[in-house]
């Protein structure tokens, strides 16, 4: 019988594509045995460039950071915002004394104040299955940590399971002990939608912030300009939703690398931004004394073990070079490259626009776009940047006048 498509092996998959040769083999060579475990269907890894975010003082120590991400100039300007955070003495982290992901179990149609009761008189039993259900985590100092009954609507109703996952991200964690927990609740069986943990972290929220002094933005003008475009970007959706990206920029590149789920992340702090129904930006830049000060705050959920990352030897080797001890410090440094991605983009358009240093990045993307070979490129890229006006054309005729 012939073999399911999911049962193939990675090249009987690629013999489907109906594809050049010399596609097939460059997709072959990138193949590797472990990630062929991680997900479905697979045919080839997908590389993403890494680069270092070298050196950023948080909470006294200093950190390297990889950062896996193809968009040109997100590290180069990570490297300029962590240098000015730096000379204001570094990223200070404030998180709360036991961070914990939130599962739900989901009821339609129930009553609130008769399940409110129900949990109310069998928290004992509540917590008594979620310990018999993952004793490992208990082991480990975790477990569950709070029940709440929340009201949706007149006819909807949460419960919400605070569970401490200690130093994995936890999705798996949380819906395991949820998935028990719903037995208690048989009697409401017909109105139970559903049990899942949620990403919206709030229970994992964590603040890092820093201080630069007038003098290395280029003085307070700077520094005042950026805080009126942090205002802006509160007050208005279109700026706020490209600042946050920007943001997510630095943040989504060190998730990635450490191998954590960054559309968790960036879901939570998303919701996060429109929390009072209004989407807004998520730093806060503002001027104490002669210092520009900045804080950014996010609900953050990601791991140094379990999930994918114990068996990704990639992120391994880039927890090896960051070193977190806990789960909760690599929270702090996270949200610490956030921060200083964000400064650098905000300085870089207070002081007379993004575009100019962007383009100079682009130019090596470009350059390879239209077909420079590595030893053309710094010639093409060097002449790239002495034109004001630069695109695909452009370069390709100036390629191809370099190689006459
Ligand atoms: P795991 O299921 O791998 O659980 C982590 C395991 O790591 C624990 O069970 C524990 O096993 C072990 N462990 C070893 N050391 C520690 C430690 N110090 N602290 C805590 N645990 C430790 O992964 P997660 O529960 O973290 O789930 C994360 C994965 O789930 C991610 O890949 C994510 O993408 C995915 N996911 C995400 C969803 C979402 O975001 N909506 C939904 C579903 C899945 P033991 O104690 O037994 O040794």
């Amino acid at each position: 019988m012939a073999k399911k498509y999911y049962e193939l092996t990675p090249d009987e998959r690629l013999a489907f594509l109906n594809l050049a040769d010399h596609v097939k083999a460059e997709l072959h060579d990138q193949q590797s045995i472990n990630n062929e475990q991680i997900i479905e269907n697979y045919i080839s890894d997908f590389r993403v460039p890494m680069g270092m975010l070298k050196a950023i003082i948080i909470d006294a120590h200093q950190v390297n950071v990889p950062m896996a991400i193809e968009e040109p100039s997100v590290i180069a300007a990570a490297n300029n915002g962590a240098k000015l955070l730096n000379s204001g003495g570094g990223v200070v982290v404030d998180m709360p004394e036991r961070t914990a992901m939130i599962g739900q179990i989901m009821f339609n149609g129930g009553n609130f104040d008769t399940l409110d009761q129900f949990v109310r008189t069998h928290q004992k039993e509540l917590f008594e299955i979620a310990k018999q259900t993952k004793p490992s985590i208990y082991k480990r100092g975790g477990g569950l940590v709070a029940i709440k009954t929340r009201k949706i609507s007149e006819d909807e109703t949460s419960i919400d399971f605070k569970i401490d996952t200690k130093d994995a991200m936890g999705a798996n964690i949380v819906n395991t002990i949820l998935e028990a927990e719903v037995s208690l609740f048989a009697e409401f069986d017909k109105q139970i939608l559903g049990a899942i943990l949620t990403n919206y972290a709030t229970a994992q929220l964590v603040t890092v912030s820093g201080n630069v002094n007038f003098a290395a933005l280029g003085g307070r003008e700077v520094a005042e300009k950026i805080v009126a475009l942090s205002r802006f970007s509160k007050n208005d959706p279109y700026r706020a939703t490209t600042e946050n990206k920007g943001l997510f920029n630095g943040i989504g590149a060190v998730v990635l690398a450490t191998g954590n789920d960054w559309r968790a992340v960036e879901a939570s702090g998303h919701a996060y931004a429109s929390q009072d129904g209004h989407y807004r930006s998520l730093t806060r830049w503002t001027i104490r004394g002669e210092q520009l000060h900045g804080e950014l705050t996010l609900p953050i959920s990601v791991g140094t073990v379990g999930g994918v990352i114990s068996a990704m030897d990639q992120a391994k080797n880039v927890l090896d070079i960051v070193k977190p001890k806990s789960a909760d410090e690599l929270r702090g440094i996270i949200l610490a490259v956030g921060l200083a991605q964000n400064l650098a983009a905000l300085k870089a358009i207070a002081a007379g626009g993004i575009q100019r240093g962007h383009m100079r990045m682009q130019y090596r993307a470009l350059a390879l776009q239209v077909g420079a070979s590595p030893k053309e490129l710094p010639m093409l890229v060097s002449k790239l940047k002495t034109m004001s006006q630069v695109d695909a054309t452009k370069a390709t005729e100036i390629l191809l006048e370099m190689r006459k």
